[in-house]
């Protein structure tokens, strides 16, 4: 099997995967999306009671959301993760699951009204790097006389467990296209290549032509135009996949680590089939 990346961004990817079969990117997928972890709020705790400002004003610690909404929405913030740094708090073996520095993030979040409170806002206990990676996700929106004042801890989880945990989202996979016909035939004209929702069909005096493969979407629209002159197929080996994350992992980063988590996957079960014989 040979993976290539066809387009690499900070956090999207679209990588051009050879000799395989539907089941095995079907896996990757599945692992891709259940499987990495990353880094998410997990307990969030209010303070109740009046809050005192720097200004000597006194807040209530209300807000127009129930305490529920916000905790759910610091939930979906998007947490820098380090995979190489942090463990699972319930495997940490340096705090046996109390919280520490190799498995959670602790941050604050103390803002008074009025105004609109955002992810920027939540600030990191110690290391400043933790800081959310989407700065303006907007949180909850505070009136006059109104504050908040959180304490927060991020752990490490996977898709498994709850979506706050799914480091990727829109992964999705299509077999390499493949167009048939024949370029000198006449009746490939104007009117076939216009049907083309993605324009990747050329008529002219060189006769009739694809310019990019891989932008087609098997919609055969082309084949039914042409009456069948044009014929389109899925290769099932080759596959073009692609998958955005939330910015907590780079895309790179995602990749690796799933192809890691499958290939562990992989050696179990060889092990235990070796087992049986
Ligand atoms: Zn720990």
């Amino acid at each position: 099997m040979k993976i290539e990346f066809r387009g690499l961004e900070e956090n999207r990817a679209q990588i051009l995967i050879e000799d395989a079969d539907p089941a095995f990117v079907n896996a990757l997928r599945r692992t891709l999306l259940a499987d990495v972890p990353k880094m998410a709020i997990e307990d969030v705790e209010f303070h109740l009671g009046p809050i005192r400002g720097e200004d000597g004003e006194e807040y209530e610690s209300v807000t127009p959301l129930f305490d529920e909404i916000i905790a759910h929405r610091l939930g979906l913030v998007p947490i820098p993760t380090d995979l190489e740094l942090f463990v699972p708090r319930d495997r940490c073996e340096s705090c046996e699951g109390e919280g520490c520095t190799n498995c959670t993030i602790m941050y604050s979040l103390n803002q008074k009204g009025p105004g609109t409170v955002f992810s920027k806002d939540l600030k990191p206990i110690g290391d400043l790097h933790f800081a959310p990676v989407e700065p303006d996700i907007p949180i909850v929106k505070l009136g006059e006389g109104q504050a908040v004042l959180i304490y927060s801890t991020a752990i490490l989880g996977t898709g498994h467990q709850h979506a706050k945990w799914q480091a990727v989202q829109a992964v999705a996979y299509k077999y390499y296209p493949i167009l048939e016909f024949d370029p000198k035939d006449k009746a490939l004209d104007e009117s076939v290549a216009n049907v083309c929702p993605v324009n990747i069909l050329e008529a002219g005096d060189g006769g009739f032509r694809v310019t990019d493969i891989e932008k087609c979407t098997l919609c055969k629209l082309c084949e039914e135009k042409s009456e069948g002159r044009i014929k389109v197929k899925g290769d099932p080996t080759r596959f073009l996949f692609h998958f955005e994350t939330d910015g907590s992992l780079t895309a790179h980063d995602v990749l690796l680590k799933g192809l890691e988590i499958l290939q562990e996957k992989f050696a179990g079960v060889a092990e235990n089939v070796g087992a049986l014989t």
